[in-house]
């Protein structure tokens, strides 16, 4: 699709007729090169005619890469200027009939695909579009981990996750047990699917430029059959996080002292323990989803 991508002077252009002075609260940073976006994109695997969500649009330049790859759009942005601002900008980078939809809404309060279909075209029209099978977006740091486990949890339809985050961030979520870096993000991102880190990207392309660096992190839904065992009846996934964040809030001890509060006592805390076939002795750090999830059925079974 023909469509001309933001360039520096373009951000600094928008940025100054709408008089935007962008927010770190927000997490607001905008990339301002071609060469990223594309890259980005490629490392998302959109195809042509496949409906995208992007959370965080800003000035639009990650919009214009996943419109230029032929993708239909849902685009979530909280800050009201910058939301009423994008079809404008979309349009004059490529057409007003560019398939893009523009919700301004907090992206951790959207739940369902209904919400999105009310979201109207750049062009003012109302259409509704099945749910989207994807999530592309460069997201607010400081909520960026809340986010990719709302859209986890509420849109079973998105099969795959490919943002970019924090470097930091991007590490945790796709970390595997055992380190330092392994914590509650890299286990509830292991209850949906499997994470990786997908690139780096220098802090120069952004507007202003961030103080962290970013990497790209991938999330890939497990397909039928893959994916933590949860047994019959099925443990519930509110049980298995609730025991993540308990070994989680207290890391480096043990979890047999680090569970005693949450089971109740030390006694019910080991029973809980053994019945999980797991050495009371362990750290909630070395402990995969499976794990995770064989200790929220002993819990459910002994009534914790
Ligand atoms: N996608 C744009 C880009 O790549 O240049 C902007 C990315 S900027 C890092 C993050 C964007 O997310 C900002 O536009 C900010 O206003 C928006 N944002 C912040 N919190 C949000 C939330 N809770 N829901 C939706 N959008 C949010």
């Amino acid at each position: 699709t023909e469509v001309n991508l933001l360039t520096p002077v373009n951000v600094r252009e928008i940025c100054a007729a709408l008089n935007i002075q962008p927010t770190k609260t927000l997490g607001q940073n905008f990339v301002h090169d071609g060469g990223t976006v594309r890259k980005i994109i490629a490392a998302g695997r959109v195809t042509a005619g496949e409906h995208v969500l992007e959370i965080g649009p800003g000035l639009g330049s990650l919009t214009l890469g996943l419109l230029e790859a032929g993708c239909r759009v849902t685009a979530v942005e909280i800050d009201p200027v910058l939301a009423t601002a994008l079809p404008s900008t979309v349009a004059g980078q490529g057409s007003a009939d560019l398939p893009l939809r523009v919700l301004l809404k907090d992206g951790l309060q959207v739940r369902s695909d209904a919400e999105l279909n009310e979201a109207p075209l750049i062009n003012g029209e109302i259409v509704e579009w099945e749910a989207p099978t994807r999530l592309v977006a460069n997201l607010p740091y400081n909520v960026a981990v809340p986010l990719v486990l709302n859209f986890l949890e509420h849109f079973p339809s998105i099969q795959e996750i490919l943002v970019m985050v924090q470097t930091e961030v991007a590490q945790r979520l796709s970390a595997t047990p055992g380190g330092r870096i392994y914590g509650v993000p890299s286990v509830k991102a292991a209850w949906y699917g499997h994470a990786e880190m997908a690139g780096t990207i220098s802090r120069q392309i952004f507007w202003p430029v961030p103080n962290v660096d970013s990497s790209l992190v991938r999330i890939t839904r497990y397909a039928a059959g893959e994916g933590p065992e949860l047994g019959e009846p099925a443990v519930s996934k509110e049980a298995v996080f609730k025991l993540v964040d308990a070994a989680f809030a207290q890391r480096r001890k043990t979890l047999r002292a680090a569970l005693k509060n949450w089971a109740g006592n030390a006694t019910l805390a080991e029973e809980l323990l053994a019945k999980a076939g797991i050495d009371s002795v362990r750290r909630g750090e070395t402990l995969d989803i499976n794990e995770f999830v064989a200790l929220g059925r002993a819990a459910t079974e002994l009534g914790i």
